[in-house]
């Protein structure tokens, strides 16, 4: 008869030789993903909504993936040549802030007056630095001072005009407001203000721009660019500038940037709460992302996206609008954009 303090000893035995075999296992799978960790990787947002096969033109859709791959081009030059991960976000958000058919920077949507108003921010994971500027209308790439913030140091957000001098002061171009209207904005503007029905639900243009970006040496940044929704309030900020709701990176876990509707993505942390999910519930990227987007914002009936990258180079690109354009590209493989939910590339 095996006596009740044997039996504890062997219970004890066999839990610390599962335990030990579940540790094992777990830092074997951790480096395993180290090892298969791609050079580079970057991944890139033009916004999510509702972009319906049918609804588009194929010369637009046409436009809109030349403009995917151009900004995947312009940050992976950055990546493969040794570049950090912020260079290759900043290098791929701007072209696209630079392409009138997203709402960032040329081509941004118009608030209640008429009026540009654009948001911005960018944190690398290493340190946690960030950078953020709100409700600005004479930057010319918002990412840029977003960037000189970051890069200064002293704070984190800037909004209006104490942005747009700081960001002057530091070398970041400016340029008239009028610039940045478009003939189609500008008719969607005047649609809306004519249209009481348009003015109490206006339709939301999507294009919002974001990249994330893992480089050679480990580090992972993201950063966001948007003209912010159509028809908004003077004076409304979005979630794409505000860090923790829009843009998210550490190097612990991912980095994220988000598009949709922004008031939700700010009540819930969107961006920091896919790497909480990754750092303290020990999910995937992919299970962190769909927890966030595809149960969560749903739930809330709240539309939109996210791309992100984690420290292993996994990707995710979830949404639960009809479309989202996004992109990414890894070390040693050709770049993929796509528009719709059915074009599926497996990383
Ligand atoms: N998130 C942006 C905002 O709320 C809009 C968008 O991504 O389409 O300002």
């Amino acid at each position: 008869m095996i006596q009740m303090r044997q039996l504890k000893g062997i219970l004890l035995l066999m839990l610390f030789v599962v335990a030990t075999a579940m540790l094992v296992s777990g830092c074997t799978r951790q480096k395993a993903e180290e090892a298969e960790r791609p050079e580079y990787v970057l991944v890139i947002h033009g916004g999510a909504g509702a972009m319906e096969r049918s609804l588009m033109s194929p010369e637009a859709e046409a436009a809109y993936r030349q403009g995917l791959l151009e900004s995947l081009e312009a940050g992976e030059a950055v990546l493969r040549s040794g570049g950090s991960s912020v260079d290759a976000v900043v290098a791929a958000i701007v072209l696209m802030e630079d392409n009138p058919l997203f709402n960032a920077g040329k081509g941004a949507v118009l608030n209640e007056a008429g009026d540009i108003a654009h948001d911005a921010s960018l944190m690398e994971g290493s340190e946690g630095r960030a950078g953020a500027v709100g409700a600005v209308q004479t930057i010319r790439n918002p990412i840029l001072a977003a960037k000189a913030i970051m890069d200064e140091g002293r704070h984190v957000f800037l909004v209006g005009k104490g942005a747009e001098s700081f960001a002057l002061s530091q070398g970041v171009d400016t340029i008239s407001p009028t610039f940045f209207i478009t003939p189609e904005r500008w008719e969607s503007y005047e649609k809306t203000r004519n249209s009481r029905l348009e003015r109490e639900f206006p339709l939301q243009p999507k294009g919002t721009v974001g990249a994330a970006a893992l480089d050679k040496n480990g580090n992972l940044a993201a950063g966001t660019s948007t003209g912010g929704m159509h028809y908004k309030r003077v004076g409304r900020l979005g979630d794409s500038p505000v860090i923790g709701a829009g843009t998210w990176a550490d190097n612990n876990s991912c980095a994220v940037s988000a598009t949709g509707h922004g008031e939700y993505f700010i009540r819930n942390a969107v961006a920091s709460d896919i790497s909480a999910r990754m750092l303290y519930g020990n999910k995937s990227l992919k299970q962190a992302s769909d927890e966030v987007v595809m149960q969560k914002l749903s739930a809330l009936d709240a539309g939109g996206g996210i791309i992100a990258v984690d420290k292993n180079g996994n990707i995710a690109m979830p949404f639960n609008t009809p479309g989202m354009f996004r992109g990414f590209v890894k070390a040693g493989s050709e770049p993929f954009v796509a528009i719709y939910p059915d074009e599926i590339q497996l990383d």
